[in-house]
């Protein structure tokens, strides 16, 4: 997954044109900066990689969520659909808007279970919001039903499926908005970065203005500008931009060197029949960012990733059935609201009901699930390697189980 690791002369070049005209903001200073305007180049580039017709770039995945809940018009006793397996992050974003997060199941794709989708929508539901985990796919078509069924609105976070489609459509460009992350961990780094995309110029211009205290952008001189609506600042910097410049020209190379790894490794863990591998909607589409995995049994699993731990191969692989980032299991301060500052009663009661619901359902498909996160920097052999480690390690745990399923 980490563009990070192909950091090189691409990336200096980029920043270094920044350096040389010392403009280090996005916005104005127009003869100053020579024709340089990264973030408006990479702005450009993100439509035409993609295939969506706007672009907003922000200071991070977690402001593009945000910008883009508030563009979409999502606050005060709205309620968002998200799954139980995300980033914190993505329900961060949903209290930042003032809006209720409902957390339901994932299913073996690791992303919304449709049908718990369903079975949560009220008449205060004003949006869904899948997120394409470890770099694979909700089942779009499903949730794009609903969406129409329920006149919702569709948000789909995107920031650790960059590259990935579905049926043809990449991800983050197939509902009303999407997002990326470009933090330092994703398939495109900008160091701190992520972006709205939208086929809507509604949220565009929206997220355009919002991301910087509500400018209208519409003339050359900044402190003449309008200011339509209340907005914030989650301005990306030239220097970030640029680094995520450099970076989208070599995502091709990302992705066909992930999907290359990813297969091999699976080829090898695929020699033994207890392991099953995640449901991708469409397979064509995965970007390949991890190899997500399930043994017959959450004993087992639990087993298996211990032993990895104590022979010291568990670098790289995810359990996120016990981490503290990704999973409702370990979310304490969401389960009881703890916030700084003080919430509305009504949405602090409503956050504590919603994220103490029964996640059996999620449970009984994360308990069994390891993630390997693919590196663009491996060899063959070391695959093979690691690959056989893994098998090992599995094969022992699950001849220690042989009886008990
Ligand atoms: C990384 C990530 C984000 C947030 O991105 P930041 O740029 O780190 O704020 C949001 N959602 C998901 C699923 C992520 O993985």
């Amino acid at each position: 997954m980490p563009g990070f690791e192909f950091f090189g002369a691409e990336e200096r070049k980029e920043v270094n044109d920044v350096l040389q005209t010392g403009i280090l903001m996005r916005y104005g200073f127009d003869g100053a900066r020579n024709g340089i305007w990264k973030s408006k180049e990479l702005e450009g580039a993100i439509c035409e990689t993609f295939g969506c017709k706007y672009a907003q770039l922000v200071n991070s995945g977690t402001a593009a969520l945000t910008a883009a809940m508030t563009s979409l018009g999502i606050g005060y006793g709205d309620e968002v659909i998200l799954p139980a397996f995300t980033f914190v992050a993505s329900f961060e974003a949903v209290l930042s808007v003032g809006a209720i997060p409902v957390l339901v199941d994932v299913d073996d794709t690791l992303t919304l279970s449709p049908a718990a989708v369903r079975n949560a929508i009220t008449p205060q539901t004003k949006c869904i919001m899948p997120v394409h985990m470890c770099g694979s796919m909700a089942d779009m078509d499903e949730l794009v039903a609903i969406c129409k069924e329920f006149d919702l609105l569709l948000l789909e976070d995107a920031c650790q499926s960059i590259g990935a489609s579905y049926k043809g459509k990449k991800l983050g460009t197939i509902g009303d908005a999407g997002t990326f992350s470009f933090d330092f961990v994703k398939t495109i780094t900008c160091a701190e970065g992520g972006v709205v995309m939208t086929n809507r110029e509604d949220v565009f211009l929206s997220s355009d203005g919002y991301s910087d205290h509500g400018h209208d952008h519409k003339g050359t001189d900044r402190g003449a500008d309008l200011h339509p609506f209340i907005g914030y600042n989650f301005r990306i910097s030239e220097l970030h931009a640029a680094v995520g410049l450099a970076q989208i020209n070599k995502l091709d190379t990302f992705l066909s060197i992930q999907r290359k790894n990813n297969k091999t490794l699976r080829n090898i863990l695929s020699a033994i029949p207890e392991i099953s591998f995640r449901r991708v909607p469409d397979e064509a589409g995965d970007s390949c960012t991890f190899l997500s995995w399930f043994l017959p049994t959450p004993e087992i699993t639990k087993a298996v990733v211990d032993e990895m731990r104590a022979q010291g191969i568990m670098p790289g692989n995810f359990y996120w059935f016990d981490n503290n980032w990704h999973y409702i299991s370990r979310w304490d301060h969401l389960k009881n609201s703890v916030t700084l500052n003080k919430l509305h009663p009504d949405l602090k009661a409503a956050v504590i009901h919603h994220a103490n619901k029964d996640f059996s359902a999620s449970d009984a498909v994360m308990s069994r699930c390891v993630s390997t996160l693919i590196s663009l920097l491996w060899t063959d052999e070391q695959i093979q390697e690691k690959g056989t480690q893994m098998v090992t390690v599995i094969k022992k745990v699950l001849v220690e189980h042989a009886v008990t399923y």
